[in-house]
């Protein structure tokens, strides 16, 4: 690999919410080369930050992992805050404006045109370069205290790889993860979601055709679909076949699944004690012949597409 060891690889792991992602992340950052935070967003506005709790049981704010993230974060010109990472590509605007910033449109022409028109505004791309550095400042200052050089993200925000991939100098790659409709509609009913089965499925398909898109846009050898059932039937050969994919020996990976420690924000599994890994498929007692019909009809041909019958 040329000059691998300095340039910093950033893996993005896109898919929806139910889906595994926290579960792989944490799984992949067990190599002695890989490191995670879960989701770089940080806490959600409604969570409190002086209760909140990392993954490793401490509180966010006492946490020792994130005093030395703030302090790296210092050494590279930024303010940080456990609290609130202020990381999020969120550029406000007109609904318009943010809606066709986070489109992606099928053809490539009129993606190119449409950024060029958003190039060419000066405060937004000054907004950009910022939250760009402040990303990227994070990711190396998690991979300095970590002494790792793979950096696995797993947030759902829309704007971060193509603008990584714009104004970083990142080595960048993209996991696309995917699992079974009926799962994650039924993990989403479980948990109250004021949603019909329907427009669940319909979400699910949407969110997927445009990841798929904005994968699209990267080299063959920097994207990787992954099936959450194919990962939960055989873990190790997953694994595996992630850590070339973010270029690491799998070989160095430890016997022991789990990491030693973690510090993982974002999503409740992150204080979950899994002693094993299983398969969720709960889906199929869940489900009426109702709700299934209504996910065939919601999720439509995109499903099939996975191979989802
Ligand atoms: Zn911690």
């Amino acid at each position: 690999m040329t000059n691998g060891a300095a340039q910093p690889v950033f893996v993005s792991i896109q898919t929806t919410a139910f889906s595994g992602a926290t579960l792989l992340a944490t799984l992949l950052a067990a190599h002695p080369e890989i490191a995670t935070i879960g989701e770089m967003n940080g806490l959600i506005a409604r969570e409190d930050p002086e209760s909140y709790l990392c993954s490793c049981g401490q509180r966010i704010k006492l946490c020792a992992f994130w005093q030395a993230v703030g302090s790296e974060m210092l050494r590279r010109g930024q303010n940080f805050d456990a609290a609130d990472f202020s990381t999020q590509f969120a550029l406000g605007g007109p609904r318009v404006v943010q809606h066709l910033r986070k489109r992606s449109f099928g053809h490539p022409r009129l993606n190119a045109l449409r950024d060029a028109l958003f190039a060419a505004w000066p405060a937004e791309v000054r907004r950009i370069k910022q939250l760009v550095a402040r990303n990227q400042a994070l990711i190396e200052s998690v991979l300095a205290v970590t002494g790792k050089r793979v950096f696995v993200d797993t947030s759902k925000d829309r704007l971060r790889l193509p603008m990584l991939r714009r104004y970083s100098s990142l080595d960048l790659r993209a996991v696309h993860l995917l699992r079974d409709v009926r799962g994650v509609v039924a993990s989403r009913l479980r948990r109250g979601a004021a949603i019909d089965a329907r427009e669940a499925a319909r979400q699910w398909a949407t969110l997927h055709e445009r990841i798929r898109r904005t994968l699209s846009a990267l080299p063959p050898d920097k994207r990787l679909q992954i099936g959450y059932e194919a990962f939960c039937s055989d873990v190790r050969s997953t694994l595996a076949q992630l850590d070339r994919f973010c270029g690491v020996d799998p070989a160095r990976r430890p016997v022991d699944l789990w990491p030693e420690s973690h510090h993982i924000v974002g999503n409740e599994m992150r204080l979950k004690q899994i002693s094993e890994i299983r398969l969720d498929e709960r889906w199929r007692s869940i489900l009426s012949e109702d709700q299934l019909a209504a996910i065939r009809w919601g999720a439509g041909s995109t499903s099939l597409r996975y191979g989802y019958r």
